[in-house]
């Protein structure tokens, strides 16, 4: 299995590279993923031989991108097993995404007085586009607490839940603590009241094995950048029954049935939501990203990450007055920690010097750290391409950074 996981490491050219001398350790997956080579070269070798607009010309070329970008779509159907390509939204990452769903559904389905259900260890966008519609419309937003161990209270959850609650928009991971939560039971229990789920997907779909129709979601947000893709394009999956329903926001080409200067006929979806020239290569990127990962099978990998984790988390609990925030018996290849006494800047400062990247900060999670009582941390995250031996680096740098300072 180790073995495996290193070979992965030659087709991530950036990982070649040396940091201030130091072979580079990439420990900021959960920010943004390193490419594969096969992303890069697909997305060179549409440029090359194949790029032209989609949708539009009926000259060969413009049929065979347009082939090629629905063939991206269908990928993306697969790679999270929803029902039909019609599903998959494109757009320009996670944010967007959520954002989108926030507007539109809010406007068709949001009135004074209806709730919106989120955490209180959201990622920010997953939580001013909620609190922009609430003001707008005049909802509520009602939050779910996690306990210390960063684990959402089901209890909690339960007593929110009425019909007032029209949706509830949570992580599947958390990108500071790492939590996985309970989502298919609490999508079962929001259902239960009829209130419908969106999950930011951001941080689960590069790691976890997913399953739209198992999971019964109503709405799946991810991005491309983080699933080892290009930047520039995500996903909002939505299930078909309620994209019907949905206003477009964005008016112009491509989203259009009929249009005359009295008035407009949309298209269906997922085109509806899509006006204007899409994000044509970056969807032949993210389908490249998808069919590397799939021979590899995100079982394989969210094994191999739960083996990092386990080794650094041990071995971080060695180091006296260091604290990890999120400590979920289901958790994915994160780690936020504090050390008494040491601020995360400097750590990561002198980190960086021995070419060992690490994200500091409140990592758009400010409530996340509120909740815990601080204003940032230090996190490590892992992707298919890390090893033992880096956590092994990783691990004595640090030890010896904090001989330093202490
Ligand atoms: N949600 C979570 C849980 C995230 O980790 C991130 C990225 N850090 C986002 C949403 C936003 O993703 P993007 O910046 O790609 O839109």
């Amino acid at each position: 299995m180790k073995n495996t996981c290193i070979d992965f490491r030659q087709d991530f050219p950036m990982l070649r590279k040396k940091i201030q001398g130091y072979p580079l350790i990439y420990f900021d997956t959960a920010a943004t993923a390193q490419k594969p080579q096969a992303v890069i070269e697909a997305m060179h070798h549409f440029y090359t031989h194949q790029y032209a607009t989609v949708h539009r010309g009926i000259y060969s070329l413009a049929r065979e991108a347009t082939e090629l970008y629905s063939q991206a779509r269908r990928s993306v159907q697969n790679f999270i097993r929803a029902a039909e390509p019609e599903e998959i939204i494109f757009t320009r990452g996670t944010t967007s995404a959520i954002n989108l769903l926030a507007r539109s559904f809010g406007e068709r389905f949001i009135r004074p007085g209806h709730a919106i259900m989120i955490s209180e260890v959201e990622h920010h966008s997953n939580i001013v586009p909620w609190q922009m519609l609430c003001e707008e419309r005049g909802a509520v937003l009602r939050i779910i607490p996690v306990n210390d161990d960063g684990e959402l209270i089901q209890e909690a959850f339960e007593d929110l839940l009425d019909e007032k609650v029209k949706l509830v928009s949570i992580a599947h991971m958390s990108n500071v603590l790492g939590t996985i939560h309970p989502v298919k039971e609490m999508i079962a229990a929001a259902h239960a009241v009829g209130a419908c789920v969106c999950l930011d997907g951001a941080q689960a779909a590069p790691h976890l094995p997913l399953d739209m129709q198992d999971l019964d979601v109503d709405f799946y947000a991810f991005s491309g950048h983080k699933l080892y893709g290009p930047t520039g394009i995500g996903i909002l999956y939505g299930k078909q029954k309620w994209l019907e329903k949905l206003p477009p926001l964005e008016g112009g080409g491509d989203m259009i049935e009929q249009v005359t200067l009295d008035k407009t006929t949309y298209q269906r979806s997922p085109l509806k939501f899509e006006a204007g020239t899409p994000m044509i290569v970056e969807a032949i990127g993210l389908q490249a990203a998808i069919n590397y990962l799939s021979p590899i099978g995100m079982e394989t990998i969210r094994g191999w990450e739960e083996e990092l984790l386990f080794y650094a988390t041990k071995k971080l609990h060695t180091i006296s007055g260091l604290q990890i925030l999120g400590n979920a018996s289901q958790k994915g290849g994160i780690i936020s920690f504090t050390i008494e006494g040491i601020h995360s800047l400097d750590l990561a400062t002198l980190l960086d010097c021995r070419g060992i990247a690490i994200r500091t900060g409140h990592h758009c999670s400010q409530p996340a750290h509120d909740r815990f009582g601080l204003t940032s941390s230090a996190r490590i995250s892992f992707g298919l391409y890390n090893t033992f031996e880096e956590i092994d680096i990783f691990f004595s740098s640090l030890t010896s950074i904090l001989d330093l300072l202490r």
